[in-house]
């Protein structure tokens, strides 16, 4: 069913229920009333038969029948019957010749009681009461048919139909159009998403001048689609850089190939050639392996194999991968005040990730810095872990601070080889660990990458307290 309907169905449902109510409770009062004036108005009647009866010297029975039939108050087929105190009918007077009230002895008892009796005939109401006059009592039974009133009732009726039918009928046609107007902004919003494609994503959803729910709608979309345009982008531009830097040593390994196919060369130069093959292909190499860690750390971290990491196991693996690396490289690590329990120590993480985390880092403080030396610290503070990388080289300058973690940007003056990768293979790897790197650079002075990381007895405690890590 669609929501327009649903609306519509609920609103004429809202209507339904509220006309039904009012209007049974008109039709109660406007009964009720009836009912109470007809009762009176045959009580009156009995009590005058009942006085007329108890004067006896001026009035006998025929005189008083008589007066009965003359008054011509709106009681149609009039009745009444007077019952003494033995249940003798001791007056009688009808309209109608031969009409009479179906009278008992549990009515004439109920009538000798505090209240009035009140009961119908057929088409009559009917009253029982006690009258006493003059120390005599008796019942008095009068019953007519309230045709004024009936009448009314039933004009209250079919006004009261026709009302609820027209103000059904008003809410299912008020509340499809009604419904209509509320949903068309949501086709709108739905219409104008539709045209936006991977072709035009810099189109944004208008959100019209007024505030209101379908404008939070639209700036939530439209902030969605800044999100996409934003990563659409920032993946092209990945695409078009990795290509680069893949195409290019492969170009030179291309041109270098043809110049020396073109004909037969001597030993050395084949040599000289397949040296300088070699150094293009361990460039590509290196370069694909940080292109895939790059890949599996932006990829689903569910695949990522997570167990309890000690961060400093991680850490002494460090002289040893960066020596590995570049003879020249020198790591010293300091281990300072650490608490003696193990447990404050250890990261819920990959290894291999971290490593080649802090090892990216690491490397760059060798790199850039002229004696390429780098410090490492270990501390922790409020159940965080934080591993500060120091170095004296050229610091960074600070415009370029936030866009060093973007993948391919380069700082500096690009004399000093590098992909422009390692940065932000290490930020994802970090973030997916939960943790964060804060950078402190002076020019000239050196650079501080501390990275932050929450210990895993922080995150066991999150967890129990119903907090997903
Ligand atoms: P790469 O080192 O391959 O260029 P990175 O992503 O590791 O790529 O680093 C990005 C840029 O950040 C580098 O090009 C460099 O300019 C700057 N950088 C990173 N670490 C340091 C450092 N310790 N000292 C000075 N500059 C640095």
């Amino acid at each position: 069913m669609g929501v327009r309907l649903q609306i519509t169905l609920l609103f004429a449902l809202i209507v339904f229920v509220i006309l039904s109510l009012v209007c049974s409770s008109v039709y109660f009062f406007s009964y009720q009333n009836r009912v109470n004036s007809i009762r009176k108005r045959l009580t009156n009647r009995a009590i005058t038969t009942a006085r007329l009866l108890s004067h006896s010297e001026i009035f006998n029975p025929q005189l008083v029948q008589k007066i009965d039939s003359a008054t011509t108050v709106a009681l149609l087929n009039k009745t009444i019957q007077v019952y003494d105190s033995k249940d003798n009918m001791i007056y009688a007077f009808s309209d109608v010749m031969g009409d009479t009230l179906p009278v008992n002895k549990s009515v004439l008892d109920q009538a000798r009681g505090p209240n009035n009796l009140y009961f119908t005939s057929g088409e009559k109401d009917v009253i029982a009461c006690h009258v006493s006059t003059n120390n005599v009592g008796v019942v008095m039974v009068a019953g007519a048919i309230d045709k004024d009133g009936k009448d009314n009732m039933k004009q209250l009726r079919l006004i009261i139909l026709i009302s609820f039918i027209g103000g059904l009928f008003i809410a299912l046609a008020g509340g499809y159009f009604f419904s209509g107007g509320l949903l068309r902004p949501i086709r709108k919003i739905a219409d104008e998403v539709n045209e936006i494609s991977a072709k035009n994503l810099a189109r944004r959803i208008n959100k019209g001048n007024i505030e209101d729910e379908w404008t939070y709608l639209s700036s939530t979309l439209n902030n969605l689609l800044n999100r996409l345009q934003e990563s659409f982008e920032m993946q092209g531009r990945f695409i078009a850089n990795a290509s680069h830097e893949l195409l290019t040593p492969l170009t030179s390994i291309l041109s270098q190939l043809e110049v020396s196919l073109q004909r037969e060369r001597v030993a050395g130069q084949y040599q000289q050639v397949m040296q300088s093959i070699y150094l293009d292909v361990r460039h590509l190499s290196s370069l694909t392996q940080i292109l895939l860690d790059l890949a599996k750390a932006s990829g689903n971290p569910a695949g990522i194999e997570i167990s309890l990491v000690r961060i400093d196991e991680v850490l002494l693996r460090l002289p040893g991968e960066l020596i590995r690396q570049n003879e020249n490289y020198f790591v010293s690590l300091i281990f300072g005040d650490l608490p003696p329990e193990e447990e404050a120590l250890l990261i819920f993480g990959n290894e291999e990730l971290l490593l080649i985390a802090v090892k990216n880092i690491v490397s760059n403080a060798c790199k850039y810095s002229a004696d390429h030396k780098a410090v490492v610290s270990l501390g922790i503070q409020k159940k965080e872990i934080i591993v500060r990388v120091t170095d004296k080289g050229p610091g960074i300058p600070q415009a370029d601070i936030p866009k060093i973690f973007q993948p391919f940007y380069r700082a500096g003056d690009g004399e000093i080889p590098g992909f422009g990768l390692g940065l932000s293979l290490s930020s994802l790897i970090i973030k997916l660990h939960k943790g964060n790197i804060v950078v402190d650079s002076e020019l000239n002075a050196g650079s501080c990458f501390s990275i932050l990381l929450p210990a895993a007895a922080d995150l066991k405690e999150l967890s129990n307290a119903g907090i997903q890590s």
